[in-house]
């Protein structure tokens, strides 16, 4: 008898760890897609250039999946789901757990580097949100922020592999004299929250591994923390859902959910120039606008990024339109156009790891997303700090009156280039400025009405740090430009 109930509690315990499956289904254009979410699909990855679409489907309904699919396959079981041996440790992936003792093993080996995980607010279920600041000594006043983030969709884990990496990455370069980490920690603060879902991370850890949305199970079964953001939130109902029971349910209203709650208000506090939000999975590099196919007043700038960032890894950039389908209440919609604050360069890098928790008893695999994401993290530290050129939002029109080039190259080592095109302007004066405000230089020449290179010759007396390039005319017209000066020859 005892033999059977425990045969019996194994039967039960494994249907409930399997409960659902990724399935890939083919022959999926863009419309479709959109009538999939309409249905309530859980839509885990699209790849319309290829076609196909991948679904979470209950197992119960697999059988009836060829009423609807002419064309699908089931996917790894690990794929979709963390195996009961990996259950509680997340396998090669890190747990909840495994993750604030990285951190705190982290801050406690560079005291001089990174400083100790700071708890910025709690979740749902009360646990802790954290994060951790990084930065050298060396350098004062000003160092630009750089953000980082990960698992806000709790299922999501290679993306926090990838966090991992890099700030070890910066760590262990920095203290054997790699130039671009030690470029980047001493001009630049970088920033992570690691965990931005922990209710979620922690539920799917003895669970079956699919909870993506938040612990707020309130009137569904937990609000999705990217459709939750108060940037176009509820914009539509293609890009977010209005059914709690929906993979994309965006909560009552904007913000209502503590943990985008607390990521608005860390964000605001840092002012961050540029932002990196991981997720998983496919091969993309997303930017703004997510909530419609349409370019922002920068796609010039995401796009060269973009295109500078996957060139080191194949991924896709682009915008979600594009790539995926819309999506609105997100995280980098409202970084760039939903604050206060000048615009956030904020990218969502989805990882190309295979399905959400494929890698989880290959550490062969997750060395290979962060060896392909770690350039993307490098480039965009090394090249964010040195720009200046977010323009206002739609709505707001700036007249070309008085415009300043990028500054090439950038980090100047030797000697700054850049362009002034002042057509109609009197009276033009150009200044460099450095972060406390005090004048390091006085371009003095004549400018005329076309374009003006201009050429500095950065001197011994200028030391190394970021500087701003500012050109003003006598109607009060402003243009300016950010940039950095480094010593040292060899990035
Ligand atoms: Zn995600």
């Amino acid at each position: 008898m005892k033999v059977l109930i425990v045969f019996i509690s194994i039967i039960i315990f494994a249907s409930a760890v399997s409960a659902d499956r990724l399935v890939r289904v083919r022959d999926i254009t863009a419309g479709a897609v959109q009538q999939l979410l309409a249905d309530g699909y859980d839509v885990a990855n699209v790849d319309i250039r290829l076609g196909y679409a991948d679904l979470m489907i209950p197992e119960r309904e697999i059988d009836q999946l060829s009423l609807r699919f002419a064309d699908y396959e089931l996917l790894p079981r690990e794929w979709g789901e963390l195996l009961p041996v990996n259950a509680k440790n997340a396998g090669e992936y890190y747990s909840p757990e495994e993750n604030w003792l990285f951190w705190c093993e982290l801050a406690a080996s560079y005291t001089d580097l990174v400083d100790t995980p700071v708890t910025i607010g709690q979740s749902y279920q009360s646990r802790d949100i954290y994060m951790i600041k990084m930065t050298s000594p060396v350098g004062s006043g000003y160092k630009p922020p750089i953000y980082f983030s990960s698992l806000i969709h709790a299922r999501e884990p290679g993306g926090n592999s990838v966090l991992i990496d890099f700030a070890m990455w910066l760590t262990s370069n920095y203290d054997e004299g790699d130039t671009r980490a030690a470029w980047i920690l001493d001009n630049t603060t970088v920033y992570f929250v690691p965990v931005a879902n922990p209710d979620g991370y922690e539920y799917n850890m003895p669970g079956s591994g699919m909870q993506r949305k938040n612990m707020n199970w309130t009137d569904g079964n937990g609000v999705d923390l990217n459709r939750n953001w108060g940037y176009m939130w509820n914009y539509d109902d293609t890009g977010s859902s209005g059914n709690p029971y929906d993979e994309t349910y965006r909560g009552t209203e904007a913000f209502s959910e503590p943990e985008t709650q607390i990521q608005r208000d860390f964000i605001t506090a840092i002012q961050p120039i540029a932002a990196m939000n991981y997720h998983t999975y496919g091969g993309w590099l997303i930017y703004p606008w997510g909530y419609i196919n349409s370019p922002t007043p920068d796609q010039s700038t995401f796009e060269a990024w973009g295109a500078a960032m996957t060139s080191y890894n194949d991924y896709v950039p682009g915008r979600a339109g594009q790539l995926l389908y819309p999506v609105n209440g997100e995280q980098c919609d409202w970084c760039y156009g939903g604050n206060d604050m000048q615009g956030i360069f904020a990218f969502t890098p989805e990882v190309d790891d295979n399905g959400f928790w494929g890698s989880q008893n290959d550490p062969s695999e997750i060395e290979r997303i962060c060896d392909e994401c770690r350039p993307m993290n490098i480039w965009l530290c090394m090249t964010a700090p040195g720009f200046v050129g977010i323009e206002e939002d739609e709505g707001v029109s700036i007249e070309p009156i008085l415009s300043l080039s990028a500054v090439y190259p950038n980090p100047v080592v030797s000697s700054a280039v850049f362009t002034l095109t002042a057509p109609g302007s009197t009276g033009v004066k150009v200044t460099v400025y450095d972060t406390s405000g005090r004048v390091v230089y006085n371009v003095s020449e004549e400018f005329l009405s076309g374009d003006n290179t201009v050429i500095w010759n950065i001197t011994d007396d200028v030391a190394a740090g970021v500087y701003i390039l500012r050109a003003t005319d006598s109607n009060g017209f402003a243009a300016s430009r950010r940039f950095t000066v480094l010593k040292q020859a060899g990035i």
